[in-house]
């Protein structure tokens, strides 16, 4: 897996917001030639405070893997005070409505 940002190192950065907190969104994907599956790594991880005093905290951070075609989520690893895998998927959705289709895209720049 590899990351959006590394292939893509200027594009802007998303950020999604659950009630007060803002989390960055870091989006992998598979690399292998010839492989066709369609799933993306997704990392939350929680934006506080500004500039230098700017840190993760890593009870909040949330990671899964998302079949973005079905829409399945496993391989979860969150910290204790995250929020659920569903909870984030709806925030996720509400700034990404074609969230498939926005998967799909960032994939195909691999
Ligand atoms: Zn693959």
């Amino acid at each position: 897996m590899v990351g959006y940002y590394e292939i893509l190192p200027h594009a802007r950065p998303i950020e999604i917001r659950v009630e007060e907190q803002a989390w960055q969104f870091d989006d992998q994907y598979c690399v292998q030639r010839g492989c066709d599956c369609q799933s993306a790594g997704l990392t939350f991880i929680p934006v506080m405070g500004e500039g230098s005093q700017r840190n993760a905290d890593p009870r909040l951070r949330l990671s899964f893997r998302y079949s973005y075609n079905d829409g399945q989520a496993d391989h979860v690893t969150a910290g204790a005070d995250a929020p659920s895998v569903s909870e984030m998927l709806g925030e996720l959705r509400k700034a990404q409505p074609d969230l498939k289709g926005f998967l799909a895209r960032r994939h195909s720049v691999y």
